[in-house]
């Protein structure tokens, strides 16, 4: 099986430990065919991020890619909020990646909606707050979720399930998945009309959650839907964590019915055989 592992954070972005270089070299050992940096794109306000940290992720990927080169294939994306770029698109999308990923996450888009209850974030309002509470913010998370697959210029819609990993991953809240089922399906909707991909994110898979972000079950749903563009992720932080779980989650995908992955260069689209 060949091993694409699209979405990894290198040490340009603020939560990410190791080099381009570093994560190049034990991707090579690992047996990997490429590998795309997408360190983090979340404007802030009051022009705090200036995306030198993108700057220099293109440079490191661009030196990396001549010094790997015929052993891996390095690209180099970015993985942007749903926040609105306002003037900092322009500059963005002049950085002429390969591929953009599309997340919602939990910060600073909610930390109104959470302040209002005394909340910080998802992570802590998955703790305390009333389930109640809680599924309405999940609702909300689709909401901007649908936007992102719908209308963004993105490539790649990220981490499906990612406010769950908190909610039932780290907080062992027991929420079901399946009421939000409505929204979710809008979600892939807009992946397939769009014909964007959908992330197959292996990160719960590195915690005792042990989860697909989607799991198995909305993938079929996607895949009978029509859905048959996707990528493998691993949102590595630290390079031990690169193409976790990948073998399971192309078997997994297999059993659905998808029979390629996809990468990107140059915001093309390319497929491999899982
Ligand atoms: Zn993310
Ligand atoms: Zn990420």
């Amino acid at each position: 099986m060949k091993i694409y592992d699209c979405h990894i954070h290198s040490d340009n972005s603020i939560d990410g430990k190791d080099s381009v270089d570093e994560i190049c070299k034990l991707s090579i050992e690992k047996g990997l065919s490429a590998v795309t940096i997408t360190d983090h794109a979340l404007p802030m306000p009051e022009g705090i991020t200036n995306y030198t940290h993108i700057e220099k992720c293109v440079e490191d990927v661009r030196i990396a890619a001549e010094k790997y080169k015929g052993k891996l294939l390095v690209l180099v994306g970015a993985e942007r909020d749903d926040e609105y770029l306002g003037e900092y698109r322009e500059r963005f999308y002049d950085f002429d990646l390969d591929c953009i990923l599309g997340s919602a996450h939990s910060k600073p888009t909610f930390s109104n909606h959470f302040a209002e209850y005394g909340y910080v974030d998802i992570k802590d309002c998955s703790i305390a707050a009333p389930k109640e509470f809680i599924s309405q913010v999940v609702k909300k998370y689709y909401f901007r979720l649908a936007n992102l697959a719908f209308y963004a210029d993105v490539d790649v819609i990220t981490h499906l399930t990612f406010l769950f990993r908190y909610i039932n991953g780290y907080n062992k809240r027991g929420l079901e998945i399946e009421p939000f089922y409505p929204e979710i399906d809008n979600v892939l909707k807009g992946v397939m009309e769009t014909e964007k991909a959908l992330e197959i994110n292996t990160s719960g898979k590195a915690l005792s959650w042990n989860q697909f972000m989607p799991n198995a079950q909305i993938l079929k749903r996607y895949y009978d839907m029509g859905g048959r563009i996707i990528t493998l992720g691993s949102d590595a932080h630290k390079k031990e964590n690169i193409a976790t779980a990948f073998d399971e989650a192309a078997k997994m995908l297999k059993e659905i019915g998808f029979t390629h992955g996809s990468y990107y260069v140059k915001r093309k689209r390319y497929e491999y055989e899982l």
